[in-house]
């Protein structure tokens, strides 16, 4: 193609929450390729290129695969509709429902995939229009424990600091996150900083990627990650290594914390996760000493039933050395999508908050919903995406509309899972695909990919940062904020934006930390960082430099309690199962799945088995094998490779055939509801 024939669009990559900008090439209305764009335009990969999934990943947006025209089940067989006939039936099934059961018999779930502004209105007709207290997104399933964790310690939920930061402090603990294979272009940052000289730490049950360019890397077994975090706690403590003015200055409840580690010995810690103290040692001087440190993490350390605990853990580590509210330093969860910060929590697709994380029991906030909205939001806390399930087969949620997301395939135990999408009434999901959730669905509403609409997402620093549509649709697949507006007009409203700037004006009417946030001022000023309250707010690239985000400004020390795992190995199931992403997948691979050169890759489920443990099982590599779990049975290949620990195996979560959370199960965080993917037991033999 010549050149000048061709249109270049600059936007956000679609995948991971890193938020690589880069130009997307067009013509015709198909996609034919994607370069990073300069530096000045891409503050997350600066100049660096896009990793493999942004560069090649693009395929799917001109798959044959692709949903053209919304479907309606008829005598049991999905088939094509006008969409006239689809919203029809959409508007209908939910209002019986409604009518016949009440408003709450109705779950919505949002995505991390869509736009801030999709995610804003989406929670809008869940309240507004269906009047449901009903509504949650996938973030429950990756960070709501950090969600949960922050919030009680340091105010909010969110990364406390810049990516510029993590590229440039001058110490890490990573824990709990394959960054080289889930935040390619964050783990290439890191690695340049430790080239030139920060150290890096890494604490997992896997040797992954990262660990190989570690000055430390230690091998922890998975389920007790409070043990070890206390364990440093208190080492430091004992040490004199705590910094005490900044103690004594930002937090309370320090005392407390002092008592509630001390149990946590370097020989007791080394009987419950297997660490050597004089690892415990080095890693906490190490890190203690440095003047500036960040602390990294992601599923490995959200995804257990005592997920939220584990983060407290950190967020407590990270007060009691000071490295907080200063450049360089600070508590980075590393989040999954694109849009999870956004999309995932800011636009208040949470059964227990409004847009902003504002309190739904707060009179003057509602107030000003229904100034706004001419309707006030329900009160009550909505049911999470777990209780939805549990309350479909209790009969007390009839209908579901899943905008983005696929819970056949990502919740645990999906057998359970997908006997609940079987058992509503009515189900409505709104995709590209007819993706694995959508197969159960009695309306399929064709969606837009992120190269063809326009909005924003919010990457992992809090950045709001512009989408552009590069093509259109295909054929009659519509943007998802055009699609939830005419069925809410349907059902009586009159909602009439004519563009995602207009949804985000809205926003920042409500948001106040989204206050000053403009889809000019956006591309002005190549993204801005929440909280950004108002018209002359420059945003925060790095937060609690003037206080905590609390009344009084300090922040609190929660200890951390330790939790069991679920499930233990026994003699029926001897083996730990921990799941995880690769590079060249992302999530339940309704995407990647769909690129021809990813799957030439890495195009089928596979499980890791350390060489002894293999040996054991009469297994070799590349041997198919049959992996059971209380729950169910499958079969994968084997790998065969020291990156996994004796006795714990690993299988990626991309695939429909050899699913993976077939096996995992539904055991749950109290206080976030995360479910435990990270810990299940299983047994092994040649297939
Ligand atoms: Fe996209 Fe993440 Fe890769 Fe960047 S690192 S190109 S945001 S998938």
């Amino acid at each position: 193609h010549r050149l000048d024939a061709v249109d270049v669009t600059e936007t956000t990559c679609g995948y991971c929450s890193v938020g690589c900008r880069f130009d997307v090439y067009s013509k015709d209305d198909e996609v034919l390729g994607v370069r990073p764009t300069d530096a000045e335009h891409a503050p997350a990969n600066d100049g660096f290129s896009t990793c493999v999934k942004g560069k090649f990943g693009y395929d799917f947006v001109n798959s044959d695969d692709r949903l053209e025209q919304p479907l309606i089940r008829e005598n049991g067989v999905l088939r094509e509709a006008t969409w006239d006939a689809a919203l029809e039936r959409v508007a209908t099934e939910l209002s019986e429902l409604t009518d016949e059961y009440g408003t709450d018999s109705i779950a919505c779930f949002a995505s991390s995939k869509c736009t801030n502004e999709e995610n804003y209105l989406m929670q809008k007709f869940a309240r507004q229009v269906l009047g449901t207290k009903n509504i949650d997104n996938c973030a429950r399933l990756c960070h709501s424990s950090t969600v949960a964790a922050l919030k009680q310690t340091v105010g909010y939920g969110a990364m406390t600091n810049r990516i510029e930061d993590v590229a440039n402090t001058d110490c890490y603990l990573i824990t709990g996150s394959n960054t080289t294979e889930s935040h390619p272009v964050l783990a290439t940052r890191i690695k340049q900083n430790v080239r030139d000289g920060a150290d890096l730490i890494v604490f997992d049950p896997r040797k992954i990627g990262i660990a190989e360019h570690a000055d430390q890397y230690t091998r922890v077994e998975p389920g007790h990650d409070v043990a070890w975090i206390n364990g440093l706690i208190r080492y430091v403590i004992q040490h004199d290594l705590h910094d005490e003015a900044f103690i004594a200055d930002n937090t309370h409840d320090f005392d407390e914390l002092k008592r509630k580690v001390e149990p946590f010995t370097p020989d007791e810690v080394e009987r419950l996760c297997g660490v050597d103290p004089a690892d415990l040692a080095s890693a906490a001087e190490t890190i203690a000493t440095a003047d500036t440190c960040v602390f990294g993490w992601a599923m490995g350390m959200t995804q257990h039933a005592h997920g939220t605990q584990n983060v407290l853990a950190l967020a407590n580590l990270a007060l009691v050395t000071g490295h907080l509210g200063k450049p360089n330093a600070g508590l980075s969860p590393f989040r999954g999508h694109n849009n999870v910060q956004g999309g995932g929590g800011d636009m208040g697709t949470l059964p227990s908050t409004l847009p902003g994380y504002q309190p739904l029991d707060d009179p003057a906030v509602l107030d000003a919903f229904e100034d706004v909205w001419d309707e006030r939001p329900p009160a009550e806390v909505g049911l999470t995406v777990p209780e939805v399930f549990t309350e479909v087969h209790e009969g007390n949620v009839r209908g579901m509309y899943i905008m983005g997301e696929n819970p056949a395939l990502s919740e645990p135990d999906i057998g359970h899972a997908k006997d609940a999408l079987e058992a509503l009434e009515f189900l409505v999901v709104q995709d590209l695909f007819l993706t694995e959730t959508a197969e159960h669905a009695d309306v399929v509403l064709p969606a837009a990919s992120f190269a063809e609409k326009s909005g924003t997402f919010t990457n992992t620093e809090r950045r709001v940062q512009l989408v552009g549509q590069a093509v259109s649709p295909p054929d009659a697949a519509r943007q998802d904020w055009s699609i939830l507006q005419s069925l809410a007009n349907r059902l009586g409203y009159e909602w009439s934006y004519e563009s995602p700037a207009e949804i985000m004006d809205e926003i920042s009417d409500l948001v106040p930390i989204y206050g000053g946030i403009t889809h000019d001022r956006v591309a002005r000023e190549g993204g801005l960082q929440w909280p950004c309250r108002d018209a002359d707010d420059p945003g925060t690239p790095y937060l609690y430099e003037d206080g905590f985000n609390f009344e009084d400004g300090k922040a609190r020390f929660v200890p951390a309690d330790m939790g069991e795992p679920g499930e233990l190995p026994g003699e029926e199931y001897p083996l730990t199962l921990t799941t995880g992403r690769v590079l060249y997948h992302f999530h339940t691979g309704t995407l990647t799945r769909r690129v021809n050169g990813i799957m030439s890759h890495v195009g089928e489920s596979f499980v890791e088995i350390h060489p002894d443990t293999a040996d054991q099982l009469g297994v070799s590599d590349g041997q198919n094998v049959r992996v059971e779990s209380r729950r169910g049975s499958i079969v994968a290949a084997a790998r065969v490779t020291d990156h996994a620990d004796r006795g714990v195996v690993f299988m990626p979560m991309h695939f429909a055939t050899g699913a993976v959370n077939e096996l995992t199960q539904e055991r749950f965080d109290p206080i976030s509801g995360i479910p435990e993917y990270k810990i299940s037991s299983v047994r092994i033999s040649p297939d």
